[in-house]
């Protein structure tokens, strides 16, 4: 354990119980701002690091609170950036809004949706309906977001709705998004905020980190346990509490908004503390491949002891 600063020793209590813990590791789900890059300087240890868990055959999934964009934006922007994923590693708290819908109420199809245009494409593409500002065109559920394309009959329209109590989901918890404009971007909680003061409801459901039912979507998908999903992010109460919330292996890094001395005495403390992912990586590589030279090893000492038995 001495080789690792910062492991968590109340949950993870051995050097045994830290390898167990990383060898049982088949998913990675990652953070973005703050995690694999700042803004838009993609960090150094990120390229190498996909590479390693690539060799290492342990898949990964790139996960935003933010649904403003499409998947395609976002594949886009990390492509502008080098990294090269696919549809199923990106997963957005709209698409794990689509992916609950869909598990949890297949009859809802018809949603009045407060989101930017690529968000309701998503949604229009999985076959839901998105319903207009009209009181005739009756939805069967609200879904509220980061709706930077706001105006306010639409938000009126969904206070309408909500009072008529149809289902209401939320896509996020996060009531600001983070930027380096001079600006505050208000964003779900805030606009959730505002509906709950005019109709006197919060949302039935909420999205997003730190609810587990983010990760619910890509469980399904690989088919794993939560013991084999690490969360690595740069939010406690995000990235961490999403981990702790669906027991999955939390891994806090030092490169986006929180520091070491906050990181400590947060609650829930992060499993494993790093300063960066590739230091992570690193761990991970390192544990992998010293497993393969004791496996190769004790292969060796089998032939060996054949070989002796073959003579005798
Ligand atoms: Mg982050």
């Amino acid at each position: 354990m001495n080789q690792y600063r910062y492991i968590n020793q109340m949950s993870i209590n051995s050097e045994v119980e830290l390898e167990t813990r990383l060898l049982k590791i088949k998913h990675i789900a990652l953070d973005m701002d703050g995690t694999i890059y700042n803004g838009n300087t993609l960090f150094h240890f990120t390229l190498p690091f996909l590479a390693k868990m690539k060799e290492l055959g342990i898949k990964y999934s790139f996960l935003t609170n933010n649904p403003t964009k499409s998947i395609d934006s976002y594949l886009e922007h990390l492509a502008s950036m080098g990294i090269n994923a696919t549809r199923e590693e990106m997963y957005s708290s709209a698409q794990a809004t689509i992916d609950y819908l869909n598990k949890n109420f297949p009859e809802i199809k018809r949603l009045f949706i407060l989101g930017t245009p690529s968000m309701i494409n998503e949604f229009e593409k999985d076959g839901f309906i998105s319903t207009s500002d009209d009181p005739d065109d009756v939805p069967q559920g609200v879904v509220v977001s980061f709706d930077t394309s706001l105006t306010y009959p639409r938000l009126c329209r969904a206070a309408w709705w909500i009072e008529q109590q149809l289902l209401y989901i939320a896509t996020n918890p996060d009531k600001v998004c983070p930027t380096d404009m001079s600006v505050t971007l208000v964003d779900c909680g805030s606009i959730c905020s505002s509906l709950e003061q005019a109709t006197g409801r919060k949302p039935d459901i909420v999205i997003g980190k730190p609810d587990p039912r983010m990760l619910e979507g890509i469980q399904q998908h690989y088919q794993l346990e939560s013991s084999q999903i690490a969360i690595i992010g740069d939010r406690i109460y995000t990235d961490l509490q999403m981990a702790y919330n669906a027991k999955a292996l939390g891994v806090l890094v030092l490169t986006g908004e929180t520091s070491l001395n906050v990181a400590e005495n947060s609650v829930p403390r992060p499993d494993i503390i790093v300063d960066d992912l590739g230091e992570f990586g690193e761990m991970l590589y390192k544990l992998y491949n010293d497993r393969l030279c004791i496996n190769n090893i004790k292969k060796q000492i089998q032939n060996l002891e054949c070989n002796r038995y073959e003579i005798l």
